[in-house]
C-alpha cells in the first residue's frame, strides 16, 4: 500500500485503495507521503469521515509514526474557523456579558475568558465549561466580521491557528471541512492550507458528506437563529440591542418576520400533514406563497441602508453581515420552494422542536449525484488524491466501479486492495439458518426474540446486535429486558439508555454486555479483545427504501436504464453487511461468531454475493455454532462456560 501510494503521488495519479482491518492503513499512507522528496511546500491533508479516526491519528498514529522515523512531526486537526474565539468581537460584548449570556451557566463561562485570552489559541473546546449556542454565536470568529488587516487583537486564536495549519507537516480534517473548502476555493476563499497531497480516508462516507454539503437545507430554527442574533426575543439580546441610536425600524421588521416566518413554515407543516405523500417528498413545486424571502430581502435592504450610514466601522460591518445572511437565506427559501435545484431529490420534514414549543419545519433538496462536482472541485484541482477504507469494494470483478462512479473518480487512475492480516478461518465462525422466517413475513418479528435470546446464551452476552431500523431496536430491547436481567447481562439501547459514548465504555466494563445498535454502531466502533465476541444481524442492511432521497435515485436509476436493485440497493447493502461484520475482529487474537438471522442469505441469488463480500471464514449454515468452537471462545474470554 504505501509503495502504491509513493508510486501515485511522484505520477500525480489518484489512488483508491481498499486495506482490510489490521492493514496499518494510516501509517501505510502517512509514511510515504511525509518522506516524499517532492512533497514539496504545504501540508499533507488527511481528511477523516469520523472524530474517532481523527483522534486516533492525533493520539497515536502521528506520535508513532514520528517515533518510528526517529523525527519530528507536526500535525493540527483543522476545525471550521466558527469554533474559534474571535477576542475582538469578545471586547466589543464585554461590558454586556449579561446580554450576551442565556443563562447564570453561560455568564460563568464568559466571565472567564478575558483571563484565558493572550494564553494560547481559544477554541470552543478550550473554554472553562461548557457555553450554549446562542452566546458563543456572538463571540466566535466569522468570516462576514473579521477585519483581520486592521484588527488590534491580530494575530487571535485563529490567525494563530491558520499559521499552525499552514506550518505543520500534516492536517488532519474531516469531509464536511474539506468539501467546504473546496468548493469556496473556486470564490477565492480557502479554509485549510495549500496542500500538495490528501487523503481520503474512511473514502466510503465521501459521496454521503457531499450530498448533504451540495444540497440545500431550510429550517424555521435557522430563521429563528438569525433573527435571534440580530434582536433577541428576551429583553435588550441581539445586536440590534446594543447600537445606538437604537435602530427601531429594524427592531420591528425583525419581529414582524418572526410572524412571517411562523406563518410560512406552519403553511408548509400544514400541507405535509394534510396533503403531503408520508415520506413528505415534493416532485412539484408547491403552491404556497413565499412571503418570507420577500420580507428578507427587506431586511437585508435596511440592514444595508443602516450600514450606509453608521460611522462605527464594526458596526458597518456587522449590518452588512446580518445583510448577506439574510439575502442568502431568502434566495435558498425560494430556490426550494421552487424546485430550482435540478436532477435532485426534495422533501419537507416536521418534526417536535428540540427546545421550545412547536415544531421544526426543515425543507431539503439534496442532488442524485455528486460525481460531476467532485471531479472539478477534487480530481480536477488536486494532484494526487489518495482515497481509502477498509470498505470500497463491492465485487471481485470490479470491485470499485460502485465507488469511483459515485465520487466521479476518473477510471485511468490505479486501485488496489490490500486484504487483512487477520485469520478469519481461524478466528470467526459465520452462522445462518435458511429455515429462519423471510424478514417481510409477519412472522420474522415473533421469531426473533426467541432465536435472539438462544443465540446470546451461546456466548454469555458480549454481543452486539446490529438491527436496520429503530423499530427493530425498541422491540429487542422491551422483549429482551427480563430476559437479560434474570442472566445478569447488561442491555445497552442506541437512543435508549444512554448516547455512543456511555453505551460503548458500559460495553467495554461488562464480558457480558449485550448492545442493541443501528446506524452509527455498524461502523467505526473499534472494541478489541474477547469483551465483544458475536455479532448478531437480524436482517441485511438494505437500506429503507421509501426515504425521498432513496426514492429519487431508483426513479432517476430506472430511468437511465439501470436496475435500482443491482446498481445502487445492493453495493449499499454489501458495504454496510462488511462493516458489521467488521466489528468483531480487531486484533490477531480476536475470536467470535457472527449470527445472520435473515435467510435471504441462502433462498435469494443474491445471498451469495453477501458471503462473497467476506473474507473467507467457517460458515454454518445450519443455525447452530459447533460447541468446541463455543468453549475455545469462553475459554478465551475466561469465562465460564456453565
Ligand atoms: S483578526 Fe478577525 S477573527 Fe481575529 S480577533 Fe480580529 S476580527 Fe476577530
Amino acid at each position: 500500500m504505501a509503495k502504491a501510494i509513493e508510486e501515485a503521488v511522484l505520477k500525480n495519479q489518484h489512488l483508491v485503495v481498499e486495506a482490510g482491518t489490521g492493514v496499518g492503513k494510516s501509517l501505510a499512507y502517512l509514511a510515504p507521503l511525509l518522506l516524499n522528496p517532492k512533497r514539496g511546500r504545504g501540508p499533507v491533508l488527511v481528511s477523516t469521515g469520523t472524530i474517532a479516526l481523527q483522534e486516533q491519528l492525533i493520539e497515536k498514529d502521528l506520535p508513532l509514526l514520528a517515533k518510528v522515523l526517529k523525527r519530528p512531526i507536526t500535525f493540527v486537526l483543522a476545525k471550521g474557523r466558527n469554533h474559534y474565539l474571535c477576542e475582538h468581537r469578545f471586547r466589543r460584548v464585554a461590558g454586556q456579558l449579561s446580554n450576551v449570556a442565556e443563562d447564570e451557566d453561560d455568564l460563568r463561562v464568559l466571565d472567564r475568558i478575558p483571563s484565558l485570552m493572550g494564553k494560547g489559541i481559544l477554541g470552543r473546546n478550550q473554554l472553562p465549561g461548557t457555553l450554549s449556542d446562542s452566546a458563543w454565536s456572538f463571540i466566535r470568529s466569522e468570516t462576514g466580521l473579521c477585519g483581520h488587516a486592521k484588527c488590534r487583537e491580530h494575530p487571535c486564536s485563529y490567525q494563530r491557528v491558520k499559521v499552525e495549519l499552514k506550518q505543520a507537516d500534516v492536517v488532519v480534517a474531516n469531509h464536511s471541512l474539506l468539501f467546504v473548502h473546496l468548493q469556496l476555493a473556486k470564490q477565492g476563499v480557502s479554509l485549510l492550507p495549500r496542500f500538495k497531497a490528501l487523503v481520503l480516508d474512511e473514502a466510503h462516507h465521501g459521496p454521503e458528506v457531499a450530498t448533504e454539503h451540495f444540497g440545500i437545507h431550510v429550517s424555521n430554527s435557522q430563521v429563528d437563529y438569525l433573527l435571534d442574533q440580530l434582536y433577541g426575543r428576551k429583553a435588550g439580546k441581539g445586536f440590534l440591542s446594543r447600537v445606538q441610536p437604537a435602530p427601531e425600524i429594524l427592531k420591528k421588521k425583525v419581529v414582524a418576520l418572526r410572524s412571517t416566518s411562523e406563518a410560512f413554515f406552519g403553511s408548509l407543516h400544514f400541507w405535509l400533514v394534510n396533503q403531503g405523500p408520508d415520506n413528505g417528498r415534493l416532485i412539484a413545486p408547491l403552491e404556497i406563497e413565499n412571503p418570507l424571502s420577500i420580507a428578507l430581502r427587506e431586511l437585508r435592504e435596511l440592514l444595508e441602508n443602516w450600514a450606509g450610514t453608521s460611522t462605527n466601522q464594526d458596526e458597518e460591518r456587522e449590518f452588512r453581515y446580518f445583510a448577506s445572511r439574510a439575502w442568502m437565506m431568502a434566495d435558498e427559501i425560494e430556490d426550494f420552494v421552487k424546485l430550482k435545484m435540478s436532477h435532485a431529490a426534495h422533501w419537507l420534514e416536521s418534526r417536535p422542536a428540540i427546545r421550545g414549543k412547536g415544531q421544526r419545519v426543515t425543507g431539503r433538496s439534496a442532488p442524485l449525484d455528486v460525481s460531476k462536482t467532485l471531479h472539478q472541485i477534487l480530481f480536477e484541482e488536486v494532484d494526487s488524491v489518495i482515497m481509502t477504507s477498509a470498505t470500497l469494494s463491492t465485487s471481485h470483478r470490479n470491485p470499485f466501479e460502485f465507488f469511483r462512479g459515485r465520487m466521479g473518480m476518473p477510471m485511468e487512475h490505479p486501485e488496489l486492495v490490500v486484504p487483512s492480516p487477520f485469520e478469519y478461518q481461524r478466528q470467526v465462525c459465520l452462522i445462518s439458518s435458511k429455515s429462519f422466517p423471510d424478514p417481510t413475513s409477519q412472522s420474522w418479528l415473533d421469531e426473533l426474540t426467541p432465536k435472539v435470546k438462544e443465540a446470546l446464551t451461546w456466548t454469555g452476552g458480549g454481543t452486539f446486535v446490529l438491527t436496520t431500523s429503530h423499530f427493530a431496536l425498541r422491540h429487542l430491547h422491551s422483549s429482551l429486558s427480563t430476559f437479560c436481567k434474570e442472566l445478569s447481562y447488561p442491555l445497552l439501547a442506541q437512543g435508549i439508555t444512554g448516547e455512543r459514548g456511555r453505551l460503548l465504555e458500559a460495553f467495554r466494563n461488562n464480558p457480558h454486555s449485550v448492545l442493541l445498535g443501528s446506524s452509527t454502531f455498524w461502523e467505526g466502533v473499534d472494541i478489541p479483545g474477547s469483551n465483544l465476541r458475536h455479532i448478531i444481524i437480524p436482517r441485511l442492511p438494505f437500506e429503507v427504501p421509501s426515504h425521498p432521497l432513496q426514492e429519487a435515485r431508483v426513479e432517476d436509476l430506472e430511468a437511465r436504464g439501470k436496475s435500482p436493485f443491482l446498481d445502487w440497493a445492493l453495493p449499499q447493502a454489501l458495504i454496510r453487511f462488511r462493516q458489521g461484520f467488521g466489528r468483531l475482529i480487531r486484533q490477531v487474537d480476536d475470536q467470535g461468531l457472527v449470527t445472520v438471522l435473515d435467510p435471504r442469505l441462502h433462498t435469494k441469488r443474491y445471498g451469495k454475493d453477501f458471503i462473497n463480500a467476506l473474507p473467507p471464514c467457517e460458515w454454518i449454515s445450519t443455525g447452530t455454532p459447533p460447541s468446541e468452537f463455543l468453549n475455545q471462545l469462553f475459554k478465551h474470554a475466561k469465562l465460564d462456560s456453565n
